[in-house]
């Protein structure tokens, strides 16, 4: 039975070695910047340091804000396992016009919108399995930083002051050759940044606010040129800086912050005279029947209603299997889908300890596993090298072939692991909480006893009602060569 024969263990403890790549290095990646693959040579050996843009907290989070965390997630597992110490710098905006507006409709203070949604953002990250960040900075803890940097753009000449008084501080887009280069766009086709009620404010349309002075009934924060608030840009800036140094390796976000807001965040780091980040990751967005997602759609798909649907891990596995850089067009048919192929590896792994007992992951992943992931994080071929392994194993497992069983068993544990998704995992198998697990299980063979007895006396009536009654209260049971199993049942 499911959840059984898994305590004898004689299985020797693994250390776990690491593959050094550091000298010939494969890891590789798509680089926005470069817009070609490019191999990846960290600033220092050894270390990889990542900044991802967070969440901007006026909302709880949907699947769409939430692939990017895993995302990113599996990159730093990756990394991990190919021996780099990963610094993760994950911000979260708490002041925005968007967090204004919810607060002013809701008639609370803008921090307790922030509050709330960062808490929603944080839980959902947890109970999809994402790693927390090494940092988590918020926005309006760094207001110092952010003036020091506008600071350095006044005194370059690459940012300056209003001068209607209205305390905006804007920056200079003329003034840095490089603008436009990461979206790969020329100056003169872009259309203006739209982020001010006066563009006379400003020596070109296309400048963009790294401060917006304060207006009445709105927070605000006190620098050199008067009161204000953080321009979103600034903040990222400012705090990757600060966490990583002025240059630092891999810059991450979704797709749709290509332009303007990394845009912007190259603009005013390079021109303050910082390095900056070395690679651009991003990834696709999520549609819904083909469309970008709305408020409406985003509503229907938030985590907390997506997790009835099916488990947290089987969740992971859908937001995780498709390249990072494609695009995922959801649908409750594809999203079931891919908790039936996350499944079929859960089952193996506990047949398999039902046939040899306790496994713990290999020491190494397969070469294929590693290379898929070496190459741009090849999720995709990678899960194929793991769905590969899983349909050995089952071979193994009906030939009676332990050995090969075990094997197979602790390779899957191991690719599984370094994406987060190991079924018996902590995280995972504890997921359904184990010690009820026990409980449910012995009740079960109670019944299933009962259900035996029934059939051995030919009662079939007997031992159909009992298997109705178990179906009832959620119990599926499948009877098997080896005996009868039981998984709750899942709509
Ligand atoms: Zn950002």
């Amino acid at each position: 039975m499911r959840g059984q024969g898994r305590s004898a263990v004689d299985t020797a403890p693994v250390v776990r070695k690491r593959t050094a790549t550091l000298g010939g290095v494969s890891l590789r990646f798509y680089d926005t910047s470069a817009r070609q693959v490019r191999d990846f040579t960290p600033l220092r050996e050894g270390r990889a340091s990542l900044y991802l843009c967070g969440a901007t907290v006026q909302a709880p989070p949907h699947i769409g804000h939430i692939r990017s965390g895993v995302n990113f997630d599996i990159l730093r597992r990756w990394l991990e396992y190919r021996g780099y110490r990963v610094t993760l710098c994950r911000n979260v905006t708490d002041i925005d016009d968007k967090i204004i507006d919810v607060a002013t409709g809701e008639g609370v203070e803008w921090w307790e919108v922030a509050e709330r949604n960062q808490r929603a953002f944080t839980s959902a990250y947890d109970i999809l399995g994402c790693l927390p960040p090494t940092v988590e900075p918020r926005a309006t803890g760094h207001v110092p930083e952010m003036i020091e940097l506008m600071r350095r753009l006044i005194d370059r000449g690459h940012a300056y002051v209003s001068e209607d008084g209205s305390g905006d501080v804007y920056f200079d887009v003329r003034s840095f050759p490089g603008y436009g280069a990461l979206s790969n766009q020329r100056i003169e086709q872009m259309r203006g940044a739209g982020d001010t009620e006066d563009d006379r404010r400003k020596h070109d349309p296309r400048d963009f606010a790294l401060w917006k002075g304060a207006r009445p009934g709105e927070p605000s924060w006190e620098t050199p040129w008067g009161r204000g608030r953080p321009g979103w840009h600034l903040e990222c800036s400012a705090m990757s800086t600060k966490y990583l140094g002025s240059s630092f390796d891999i810059h991450g976000g979704g797709l749709d912050l290509v332009f303007p807001h990394h845009e912007n965040e190259v603009a005013q780091s390079k021109a303050a005279g910082d390095g900056f980040a070395q690679y651009w990751l991003h990834n696709g967005l999520l549609a819904v029947g083909g469309e970008k997602m709305s408020k409406s759609l985003g509503n229907s798909l938030l985590i907390p209603i997506m997790v009835r649907k099916v488990r947290p891990v089987e969740l992971r596995y859908y937001l995780a299997q498709a390249h990072y850089r494609s695009i995922i067009d959801y649908s409750d048919e594809s999203l079931h889908e891919a908790a039936a192929a996350y499944q079929r590896i859960e089952g193996f792994l506990v047949r398999a300890c039902e046939v040899v007992g306790d496994v713990e992951p290999a020491a190494e992943v397969p070469d294929p596993f590693a290379a898929a992931l070496d190459d741009d994080l090849g999720v995709s071929q990678a899960l194929a090298v793991v769905h590969g392994q899983v349909r050995e194993g089952n071979t193994a497992i009906t030939e009676g072939a332990k050995e090969r069983v075990a094997e197979a068993a602790g390779r899957v544990r191991a690719m599984t692991a370094v994406l987060g998704l190991d079924p018996l995992s902590d995280t995972w198998a504890a997921s359904e909480g184990s010690g009820l697990r026990d409980v449910v299980d012995a009740l079960v063979a109670v019944a299933l006893d009962q259900r035996q007895a029934a059939r051995g006396r030919k009662d079939y009536a007997a031992a159909d009602a009992i298997r109705d009654r178990l179906l009832a209260a959620g119990v599926v049971v499948e009877d098997t060569p080896r005996g009868p199993r039981w998984e709750l049942r899942r709509d």
